[in-house]
């Protein structure tokens, strides 16, 4: 299953969703009813969808309309489910193993639901699925094992399990924990885009690429005298004559104000963010003039200098996801496959 939700993770939903299933991915996974009636709109393919998250029982119509399967999050969602559906839907039944957001968490509660999809053939349950809370960490891998082995716990007590789609790992546990066998697929979402994490490279069972690269221009390019306050709340004082460029990316495009204090490429070389980042643009300082629309590079390469994901997410005390899935609509997507560009999405003008 490739995991497309929040727009993969900020690389655009339906691009990704159309190269995951043309690499051989059987399964898109979402988060959202929404997300999957975009998707289903715009696949050829009836692919099979799953949405992860939490879906009111009032739409389950409109899932089954669309040959959308959903998650059976609680009891009380597949009793609630039972009352008021009218035709059959497809749902899996999650299981909570100690992540402790979605699913039943004992094996009462999936009793409960066995004897009421028994006596409701509206309830299709096709699938029997659990997630993990640590399966990144390798310092200590118990809660990972326990999680497993309590899932092992649950499917005994499923029945007719061989008609069901078991699955429980995500990137981590697929690529860190290749020697386990993961029943009958695998969810991944940040494996797609290349290696989850520089520091556990060395694990990955194959080779991964980065696969993203982040650029803009600089727009405006002048030289300030020292002593001369820079951006809003004049944050920045310039001490001795200095040039700086000014770049249309801020903060509402993804760029945050934790990103504030990494570096951009110019010309090849590091140059530091100055000032507060602004809604639409920000100021860097320049070891020296540049012309304008001069390639400014946020992730990715120029001559021998790199930024990876990671830099920034490590600067700003988040995990990468969290960098990639804030990339607002508002930053076109360029699609490149064998070096050449095949398509261009700007998601603003689309929506
Ligand atoms: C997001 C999500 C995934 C994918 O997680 P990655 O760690 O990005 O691979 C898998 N399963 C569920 C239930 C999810 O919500």
């Amino acid at each position: 299953m490739a995991v497309v939700k929040a727009n993969a993770y900020g690389y655009g939903m339906v691009e990704i969703a159309r190269a995951a299933v043309s690499a051989g991915a059987t399964w898109l996974g979402v988060a959202t009813l929404d997300e999957a009636l975009a998707v289903r709109a715009r696949l050829s393919q009836n692919i099979p969808i799953l949405v992860l998250g939490y879906v009111a029982p009032e739409y389950l119509s409109v899932a089954s309309r669309y040959n959308i399967t959903v998650t059976g999050v609680s009891v009380e969602w597949i009793q609630e489910a039972a009352r008021i559906v009218q035709q059959p839907f497809n749902f899996h039944l999650k299981i909570d193993t100690g992540l402790n957001r979605l699913g039943c968490k004992t094996i009462d509660e999936v009793r409960t639901v066995m004897t009421i999809i028994s006596l409701n053939p509206n309830l299709n349950c096709t699938g029997i699925f659990t997630h993990f809370a640590t399966s990144e960490d390798m310092q200590n891998k118990s809660y990972f094992h326990r999680q497993l082995a309590s899932f092992y716990d649950f499917l005994d007590v499923i029945p007719n399990r061989t008609d069901k789609i078991i699955h429980c790992a995500n990137s981590g546990a697929t690529l860190y924990h290749p020697e386990k066998p993961f029943f009958d697929m695998v969810r991944l979402g940040k494996a797609l885009m290349g290696p989850p994490n520089e520091a556990l490279k060395y694990l990955i069972p194959f080779e991964l690429q980065h696969t993203f690269s982040l650029h803009s221009i600089l727009d405006v390019v002048k030289q300030l005298d020292a002593n001369e306050k820079i951006g809003y709340g004049g944050e920045y004082m310039t001490t001795e004559k200095q040039w700086i460029g000014t770049v249309p990316i801020g903060y509402a495009d993804g760029w945050h104000q934790q990103f504030k204090t990494s570096y951009v490429l110019v010309g090849g070389k590091r140059v530091p963010i100055v000032g507060r980042i602004s809604m639409d643009q920000l100021t860097v300082a320049l070891p020296q003039e540049y012309p304008v629309g001069t390639r400014v590079t946020f992730i990715g390469r120029q001559g021998n200098e790199t930024i990876i994901a990671d830099e920034i997410a490590q600067k700003a005390n988040q995990p990468r996801s969290e960098v990639f899935s804030s990339l607002s609509n508002r930053l076109p997507r360029v699609y490149i496959q064998d070096g050449s560009v095949i398509s261009i999405r700007n998601l603003i003008l689309e929506s």
